[in-house]
């Protein structure tokens, strides 16, 4: 019966969007076309809410001047059902643009066969699991509506600021013969007869593009077993990599501030009514950064009573611990124990035992590592012995370091960390439009 009512679209198209109807188009005719958010009906006269990619508008529909027609579909119609309208504007002090539309002609384009099982217009939802599995639906909530479209201006103004900065993108394989730090964090998979892995990082083919392209950086995608269920770990991340010849630690390190604060100032200019939705004060990024060594972050948690000694990681838990006093926006923590630091970092010093290495920090959630990097070979093969790796296994990186691997140095930046510090989210899946975790793979 309900399919009956449906039509295609046949040779109507959309003549405006629904931030376009204001109150200089009364008396125009237009077609609109999105979704019902809203029905209803004060007797004589009824009221459809229409929202498209960019806001909603006001369909009002008085009965006794719409036809026999355009009032049964509405009869059929409920939230959700997609539908293109075509009427007459007319301004509407009381309507939320200034102007509302009188409907001549509806079809029905698709209809919402089931009630929501949440609530799109609501800023709190059900749990995320429910959500998550209708996530094409749960993505129309303006709540995701705005972070999606701030990770768009996260994507679009990093390229933006790299390609001016003299950086080409590059796409680096995802399918790969053998760990890139020798973690257990790798995913197997059958290639052919043969065993291989998802790339976790574009680490070694970006270091070697060094060599033929000097600046590069690629947006893709890592993967990363990760067991452990948090809100900061996704199995299927997206890292913004940057390499950079004739540079070390310091110089990627303004690199990385800089672009962040580019990438801020663009969301400004670009995302003010999502920043006005979502209810939030960008971070401040005034340059520079503040810088901390690790031996000072070190003491300072000695000092606040943590049992903490010089070597250990910085565990997320333990940082929160001084977060409200001294790390309460973006910073830098550098010169981490080389020991805990992959095997591509370069040593500072044999005395320290440091190297030349940073994390980049938003109150206690890592944002980005990076480092200078080891350029000469027997340097490499030394630090890979002391992290005990198969050497053999990277011998078709080892031997690129024969023709002049430039010196270099650069990071990678997790795209949904970021997001998350911007816009203050506590869960990393919500910045993901499909997340896979340990507990799932679809949709
Ligand atoms: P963490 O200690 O937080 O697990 P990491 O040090 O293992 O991160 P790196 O190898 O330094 O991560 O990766 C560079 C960046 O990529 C990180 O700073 C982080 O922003 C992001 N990242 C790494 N792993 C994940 C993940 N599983 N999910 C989401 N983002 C990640
Ligand atoms: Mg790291």
């Amino acid at each position: 019966m309900a399919d009956l009512l449906e039509e295609d679209l046949g040779t109507w198209r959309r003549t405006h969007y629904s931030v376009d109807i204001n109150p200089n188009l009364n008396e125009s005719e237009i077609i609109i076309m999105g979704w019902v958010s809203s029905i209803r009906d004060h007797g004589n006269i009824k009221f459809l809410t229409i929202n498209d990619r960019f806001g909603h508008i006001q369909i009002a529909l008085k009965k006794k001047d719409c036809s026999k027609a355009v009032l049964e579909k509405t009869e059929q119609i409920r939230e959700h059902t997609s539908i293109a309208i075509k009427g007459k504007v007319k301004s509407e002090i009381k309507a939320p643009n200034g102007a509302e539309i009188l409907p001549v002609e509806i079809k029905i384009l698709s209809l919402a066969r089931k009630a929501s099982p949440f609530l799109i217009q609501s800023k709190k939802s059900v749990g995320i699991d429910t959500r998550l599995d209708l996530r094409a639906l749960d993505l129309r909530r303006p709540f995701l509506q705005s972070l999606f479209n701030i990770r768009n201006t996260i994507m679009d103004s990093c390229r933006e600021f790299l390609r001016k900065d003299g950086f080409m993108e590059v796409n680096t394989p995802k399918i790969i013969a053998t760990a890139t730090e020798g973690g257990a964090a790798l995913f197997p998979i059958f290639y052919y007869e043969r065993e291989a892995f998802l790339a976790q990082s574009p680490q070694l083919y970006k270091e070697q593009l060094t060599m033929a392209f000097e600046n590069v950086f690629e947006i893709g995608p890592i993967f990363r077993a990760e067991p452990s269920r948090t809100n900061r770990h996704l199995s299927e991340a997206t890292s913004i990599d940057v390499e950079k010849a004739f540079a070390d630690y310091n110089d990627v390190m303004n690199l990385l501030e800089r672009m962040l604060s580019y990438v801020v100032s663009k969301i400004q200019e670009n995302n003010k009514p999502h920043l006005e939705y979502l209810n939030i004060t960008l971070p401040d990024v005034a340059l520079p950064f503040r810088r901390y060594r690790y031996s000072e972050l070190i003491e300072m948690l000695q000092n606040a009573g943590e049992s903490i000694k010089w070597g250990d990681d910085l565990a997320f838990q333990k940082l929160q611990k001084i977060q409200d006093a001294k790390v309460d926006s973006f910073y830098f923590i550098f010169d981490w124990p080389a020991a805990i630091k992959p095997f591509y970092v370069k040593p500072r010093s044999t005395v320290t035992n440091e190297c030349e290495s940073f994390d980049l920090m938003y109150k206690s959630l890592e944002i980005s590592s990076g480092s200078t990097r080891v350029s000469r070979k027997e340097e490499l093969v030394e630090r890979m012995k002391k992290q005990g790796l198969n050497i053999g296994a990277f011998d078709y990186h080892l031997k690129v370091f024969d023709y002049g691997v430039p010196p270099h140095a650069g990071f990678g930046v997790g795209m949904e960390r970021l997001i998350m510090s911007l816009c203050g989210v506590e869960n990393i899946r919500d910045v993901v439009l499909y997340p896979r975790d340990i507990d799932r793979l679809s949709p």
